[in-house]
């Protein structure tokens, strides 16, 4: 592809008329080919680069370094070497850094949104939601920093006396995907740094640029140099995954992800017996019985299922809804999915942008074909839509869907909602619970017993309850089976940073 200078990409963007990329307020929060590490705007030292592409016009955004393991041992070594300072700071100091990280980032959210949704797709008042999302976990754990209380212990041995102090891990490796190129970084850097830890970032490689900007607005922050490391990588990224879990000095990988990439990344962190969170991938069932409101439900599954076009974690997967209200449910939602517009994600008025590759889009179709060839009816959307780009897919919403179909077993990532018809309780919760991930369910009811019941028999770690949107900052966020372990954000998230230390005092 043709490389424009910067000047012309970011401020004459007449790529395609309708893909017209805002100018940014500030041009130094766009970092080209440099990574940033101990506090230096660095190169791979190979001189290598990987290009991005901006998935709605699949025009070049930019290039940025593709490092190697030598390059990622010396930011390891550089967060080594800061470690032995930042872990003494004050939490209250830690706490300033966070704030006025939070600051910026608040600051500058529209040029942050104008990065998430040149390099992601999603439209520009998600891209917003986005900023705010990421920023608020700088912000929580700003106030979590000072109130990092150990416990002192009545012991069960006389003359002795026990206190826990909690103490920061160490050096933490942090990997995240593209689907939410901002939050899902500061959700692990917030709380890592309250703790008073260094990191080492991996960049998702088709979204580097928002984690970049980051970077430079740590900088800003007074965080001090090799505190935070942001590495970026394509084609070395298993090479650098590996180095991240066999390094003894890293302590601590926190991932989120795919589940057959949690995996590989567990068994190689076996060797050094880290201490690890994993947020891996949903098939989130969402079920609506009879006793349902209608448009809360519709409300409900809309939200769950098509935010950032299906392409997030805990979005609905399998949507279930009892036969009594299947019919009035399947028409006003697929009749509000109709109304839904499709484009670049900077025109006004869009609701959906592309996905973000053609692998994404391909396993849309996929989905489409399996279940319709098994006699699954296709009440809106269906198709591809080329005039608009090659990562465009018309939402979508298929009726009669069954459990032998590929969509009931796997995530489709993508704008697509299955209605499978039930009948029974009993039946639903079997069906719901037949899968082996389980990180957010959502249901909809007006009886409460049933809330409780079902609430309690889902096998998932987050359950929405007449509700499709869970993600809030003071919130536990995590899951069980193949979701993974660990939590992030609210009072917890902390925990997966600290090693507790108990100390017995002796002839008391
Ligand atoms: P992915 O696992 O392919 O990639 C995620 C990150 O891991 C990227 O930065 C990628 O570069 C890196 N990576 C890939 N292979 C690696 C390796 N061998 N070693 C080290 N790093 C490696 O996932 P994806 O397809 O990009 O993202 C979508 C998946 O993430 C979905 O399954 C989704 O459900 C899941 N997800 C989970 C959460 C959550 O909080 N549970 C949030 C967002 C996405």
């Amino acid at each position: 592809p043709k490389q424009y200078p910067l000047s012309t990409r970011i401020f004459a963007m007449t790529m395609s008329s309708a893909h017209l990329v805002p100018p940014l307020k500030d041009k130094s929060l766009f970092k080209e080919n440099v990574a940033f590490v101990n506090g230096k705007w660095v190169k791979a030292k190979s001189g290598k680069i990987f290009e991005v592409y901006d998935p709605a016009s699949m025009k070049l955004i930019g290039t940025v370094p593709e490092m190697e393991t030598v390059d990622v041992n010396e930011a390891i070594d550089h967060a080594a070497a800061a470690f032995k300072d930042f872990r003494k700071t004050l939490p209250r100091e830690r706490a300033r850094m966070l704030r006025k990280w939070y600051d910026l980032m608040m600051e500058n959210k529209e040029d942050l949104a104008t990065l998430i949704t040149w390099e992601n797709g999603k439209p520009t008042a998600d891209a917003l939601g986005e900023v705010n999302y990421a920023a608020a976990f700088l912000e929580w754990f700003s106030e979590e920093a000072p109130r990092l209380y150990g416990d002192t212990i009545p012991t069960a041995v006389a003359g002795n006396r026990v206190v826990t102090i909690k103490q920061p891990v160490g050096v933490c490796a942090l990997i995240t995907p593209w689907n939410f190129p901002a939050a899902m970084v500061t959700r692990k850097l917030g709380p890592a740094l309250a703790a008073g830890c260094t990191v080492v970032a991996k960049t998702p490689g088709e979204t580097p640029f928002t984690a970049l900007a980051l970077g430079e607005l740590a900088q800003r922050a007074g965080i001090p140099p090799g505190v935070v490391n942001f590495v970026t990588a394509l084609d070395h990224t298993p090479a650098i995954g590996q180095l991240l879990c066999e390094h003894p000095t890293v302590k601590k990988l926190s991932f989120t992800g795919s589940t057959n990439v949690g995996k590989l990344l567990m068994k190689q962190s076996s060797s050094t017996l880290k201490k690890l969170s994993f947020e891996l991938g949903g098939n989130a069932p969402l079920i609506v019985f009879d006793d349902a409101d209608l448009e809360t439900a519709v409300t409900g599954a809309i939200t769950s299922k098509f935010r950032t076009s299906g392409q997030t974690c805990v979005c609905a997967n399998r949507l279930y809804v009892q036969s009594g209200i299947y019919d009035k449910f399947a028409e006003r939602f697929a009749e509000k999915v109709k109304g839904f517009k499709v484009g670049s994600g900077y025109d006004q008025g869009i609701t959906h942008g592309p996905l973000i590759h053609g692998r994404a889009v391909s396993k849309v179709e996929q989905h489409i074909r399996d279940a319709t060839s098994k006699g699954a009816q296709v009440l809106v959307g269906g198709q591809r839509l080329p005039d608009l780009g090659e990562n465009f897919h018309q939402p979508t919403v298929l009726s009669g869907v069954t459990a032998d179909m590929a969509i009931a077993g796997e995530e489709t990532f993508g704008p697509l909602a299955g209605l499978f018809k039930f009948d029974t309780e009993e039946e639903v919760i079997k069906a719901a619970n037949n899968a082996d991930v389980g990180l957010a369910g959502y249901f909809f009811t007006s009886d409460i017993q049933r809330a409780w019941r079902v609430a309690e028999a889902l096998e998932v770690g987050m359950v929405g309850i007449n509700t499709g949107l869970i993600s809030d900052v003071a919130s536990p966020f995590g899951g069980v089976k193949l979701s993974g372990f660990g939590r992030e954000g609210s009072k917890y998230g902390i925990d997966e940073y600290v090693a507790i230390k108990t100390m017995t005092f002796g002839g008391v």
